[in-house]
């Protein structure tokens, strides 16, 4: 998704509001993979700021997650205020201000700034470290493996949160409490 920011390049101070609706390159890079539905609704103001131009705006859409507990994939939407500077190829912001206001920096290119690395940016700091397809998510039977959304399985269940070494001790504790109560 790319703006056209020419008209503000020639005066500092100069902004343009603007509306887009489109879609977002798909590829994340390899460590997160991505994948962000069509269409993505995009509202911002961009401004000349002399040494490049800073843009902020609000992000609509959805994006495609694996679930964490029963590794389905699902659709969540998404709703993020970003920012970001764009500079002219080869310019670049000093380190030190660049820590200080904590503003990803971007490459104009030409007189458009594409908006897709800014926006991917945001979208992956904002994902859940474990993703759920509902607070609810029941996961997949750990014997054999059935997603148990769709219903349930045959195998032994345990309470929730007891393993087999739980049980067995549980087992363990009530026949000892029940030799005690027979003393
Ligand atoms: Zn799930
Ligand atoms: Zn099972």
């Amino acid at each position: 998704m790319k703006i056209d920011v020419s008209e503000i390049l020639k005066q500092p101070g100069a902004s343009i509001s603007f509306y887009e609706r489109g879609s977002v390159a798909a590829t994340g890079d390899e460590e997160y993979p991505l994948e962000i539905d069509d269409p993505v609704d995009v509202r911002g103001v961009a401004t000349y700021i002399g040494e490049g131009v800073y843009v902020e705006a609000n992000v609509k859409g959805r994006v495609k997650l694996v679930c964490s507990r029963c590794l389905n994939p699902f659709r969540k939407p998404f709703d993020l205020n970003c920012e970001a500077r764009f500079v002219e190829e080869g310019f670049s912001i000093p380190r030190d201000q660049e820590d200080e206001d904590d503003i990803e920096t971007f490459t104009l290119e030409g007189s458009t700034c594409n908006l897709d690395d800014m926006i991917k940016h945001e979208i992956i700091l904002n994902l859940p470290m474990k993703p759920l397809c509902r607070p609810d998510c029941r996961g997949l039977c750990p014997v054999c493996g059935k997603n148990l959304n769709e219903g349930d399985c045959d195998c032994e269940k345990f309470p929730e949160g007891h393993t087999l070494f739980g049980k067995k001790l549980l087992e363990a504790l009530e026949e000892r409490s029940k030799e005690n109560g027979r003393s």
